[in-house]
């Protein structure tokens, strides 16, 4: 088959879909031609030159989108709302293309890419099992994610994070807390513990409490009924109104003790459980700040834009999108490798692409094929 690689379009996205090692790897590996239209990844710091090194051929959009059997985006038409539609009137009949197309929010390209006959894999349904380990985008974004609203919380507070006994006297470390202790929580409790602060973490899956100790965390402990919070591959289910009421009532005095505050909470396929409340706001510290990494999601702040700082009563509430893009070059060298993993999974020896629906990732990904949308719980969300 001939692979295609086009370059980002989707505002803001700097990632790339393969760096070269991933092209070099493939290409040794699988009897296949690799196309990457030029500059692709130089928001990512891969230079054309690189790329050609590692044996893809450079072309121009247009060539990729007639020319290649398989089209790798980072942002697909299913979840670039803003110029999307560009793209999608270049798919055809018998392409497939495979990245990140927000399915569970955005069910209507799956029957879209039905009715024109392409196949879509989408990465974000990759399921959680150990063998899909190393193609779980998700998990690789969340990671760098987590480290990075850790670094725009400093850059936002009005105080360091370590603390420091100076002849100026003494500077008390900065107190953190994460609420939503997945895989970005987990790396943000573990980076701001690095910068010297003092680490809580709270979440509602009960596995969680290990993994805060094992960061350096403290766990906070609330007088809630928890059991029931994890569901299938180690998401948390939706809590109900009451719940996220009692839990929201409990919070408020830890969060008031808390210079800074990371909220990481997602429902797949939900809008974010709302956490933190204004009222929750103004009973914080001024001067005092919150990162938002649910932002896209609506929020897990009840006073939290998407893309924009805001302060709200001396707070300031920090609502960043697409954060793995600020960190491009390491996002595309950890989405390229999954990538390439999910490849070497669905090229065959002759080269070319077999979808075995027998097979778990196959059949939890595949959202569109000849003409259909397969999957049950896509067709539901469809109605
Ligand atoms: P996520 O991004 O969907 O959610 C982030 C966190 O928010 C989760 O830990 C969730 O429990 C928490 N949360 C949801 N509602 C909350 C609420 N009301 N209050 C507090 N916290 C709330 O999740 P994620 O980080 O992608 O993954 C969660 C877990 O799944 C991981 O910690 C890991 O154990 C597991 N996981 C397994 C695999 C695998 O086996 N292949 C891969 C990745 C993650």
């Amino acid at each position: 088959v001939i692979i295609g690689v086009p370059r980002e379009i989707c505002p803001g996205e700097t990632r790339v879909a393969l760096v070269p090692a991933n092209v070099a790897a493939l290409l040794k590996k699988h009897k296949i031609e690799l196309l990457v239209e030029r500059e692709a990844g130089l928001a990512a710091g891969y230079t054309d030159a690189d790329y050609q090194e590692a044996g893809a051929t450079l072309t121009d959009r247009a060539t990729i989108f007639s020319k290649a059997d398989v089209v790798l985006q980072v942002q697909t038409p299913g979840s670039n709302r803003d110029n999307g539609d560009e793209d999608m009137a270049l798919l055809r009949d018998g392409q497939i293309v495979i990245g990140m197309m927000d399915p569970l929010a955005n069910p209507k390209f799956a029957s879209t890419l039905a009715e024109k006959k392409v196949t879509g894999i989408a990465l974000e349904l990759v399921p959680r099992i150990t063998r899909a380990q190393a193609m779980d985008v998700l998990s690789s974004m969340a990671m760098l994610a987590g480290y990075k609203c850790v670094l725009l919380a400093a850059n936002e507070a009005n105080r360091m994070f370590p603390m420091n006994m100076t002849a100026a006297g003494t500077l008390n470390a900065s107190r953190v807390l994460v609420m939503g202790a997945g895989v970005a929580g987990l790396q943000a409790c573990a980076t701001a513990k690095r910068l010297g602060s003092i680490v809580e973490a709270y979440d509602v899956r009960a596995a969680a409490r290990e993994q805060i100790l094992s960061v350096g965390a403290k766990p906070v402990e609330l007088d809630l009924d928890t059991g029931a919070a994890e569901g299938t591959g180690g998401y948390a289910k939706a809590q109900g109104e009451d719940f996220l009421k009692r839990q929201r009532e409990l919070m408020t005095e830890v969060v008031s003790r808390m210079d800074v505050v990371i909220t990481t909470a997602a429902v797949p396929g939900a809008k974010s459980p709302i956490l933190v409340t204004e009222d929750m706001v103004k009973a914080m510290k001024p001067g005092s700040v919150i990162v938002d990494l649910a932002a896209e999601r609506g929020g897990n702040c009840e006073v939290t834009e998407a893309g924009k700082t805001v302060v709200r009563h001396g707070v300031t509430i920090v609502g960043p999108v697409n954060v793995p893009s600020t960190l491009a070059f390491h996002a595309s060298q950890m989405f390229g490798k999954n990538m390439e993993n999910l490849l070497n999974l669905l090229i065959n020896k002759e080269g070319g692409i077999e979808l075995d629906f027998e097979d778990e990732i196959v059949r939890e990904t595949v959202v569109a094929d000849k003409g259909d949308v397969p999957q049950a719980r896509m067709r539901d969300l469809l109605g």
